[in-house]
């Protein structure tokens, strides 16, 4: 089945979301934890929780995606911003286990002149004092464009942290099509060879989600500015291999394009019809 869905506000809760989402044609979304800029989360309602559950399963809704916000940087240089990161995650994770088997995205921090070395190490070891072994949401490195000292640019980097963490195991990943592009990998014009890359440094079955998005940047930019499906340098019919292609096809697909509902509804509208079945 063609699992599809896109970013949303999460201000109304998660019966909304699950609502919204079958309203504009999609069956899995993805939302921020709490606003993207940082602060306090907002409590969740059991009631509500329950209720989307409920809503969820009628309607074959699912995986769901928790996005942090991107402000986290466990791997930052001052004391208090890797501790922000630490306690946004742990209370993130806690109350993501009301909606379980949930998947939880993170970009893995920015390394701010330390090294990517020491930001490797940093980023390991807050995944080992936040995550535990009976949590039922699989949290996710996302892969990154490699602005400024993000860390995450290549494949091979995210194979770092996994290896570095003790609770590595447990990892997954979440491809960017967006980020992977403007980090060099040549997803238009050789997709298969980019996934034969991920499977070597970092192992196909780590691969749980997929960004899909569009670039406005040329192929190794560096720049992360995402484009609408089909409106960037990407290009349309090198998405439509990305959904259909076989080591992909069965993953979630989210996408983050600037879009509003309407937007969101016509390219989720326009992808189910370029999906093979
Ligand atoms: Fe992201
Ligand atoms: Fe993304
Ligand atoms: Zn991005």
């Amino acid at each position: 089945m063609f699992k599809i869905g896109c970013h949303l506000s999460s201000a109304g809760g998660y019966l909304a979301m699950g609502q919204t989402a079958v309203s504009i044609g999609a069956n899995v979304f993805q939302f921020f934890t709490r606003n993207p800029r940082g602060g306090a989360a907002k409590p969740v309602s059991r009631e509500d929780v329950q209720a989307f559950r409920a809503y969820a399963a009628e309607n074959g809704i699912g995986p769901i995606l928790a996005h942090a916000p991107y402000t986290m940087n466990a791997a930052g240089a001052e004391e208090r911003v890797r501790e922000f990161a630490e306690s946004a995650m742990r209370s993130d994770l806690e109350r993501l286990e009301l909606t379980s088997g949930a998947l939880y995205n993170f970009h893995p921090g920015s390394h701010v002149g330390q090294g990517a070395d020491k930001g490797i190490g940093l980023i390991a070891g807050m995944l080992d004092r936040v995550l535990r072994p009976d949590m039922s949401t699989t949290v996710l490195l996302e892969t990154m464009a490699g602005k400024g000292s993000e860390i995450g640019r290549d494949f091979g980097e995210l194979r770092r942290i996994i290896d570095a963490a003790e609770c590595g195991g447990a990892l997954g990943v979440c491809l960017d099509t967006c980020h992977v592009w403007d980090a060099g990998c040549d997803i238009a014009g050789d997709l298969d060879g980019v996934l034969d890359l991920f499977d070597r440094e970092i192992g196909l079955d780590r691969l749980k989600a997929v960004h899909l998005n569009d670039s406005m940047n040329p192929l190794g930019s560096r720049k992360d500015r995402h484009a609408k499906i089909g409106k960037g340098k990407i290009g349309f019919d090198a998405l439509v291999r990305a959904i259909n292609h076989p080591l992909l096809r069965d993953l979630p697909f989210y996408l983050e394009t600037p879009c509003d509902l309407d937007g969101y509804r016509a390219e989720i509208e326009m992808l189910k019809k370029a999906r093979k079945d």
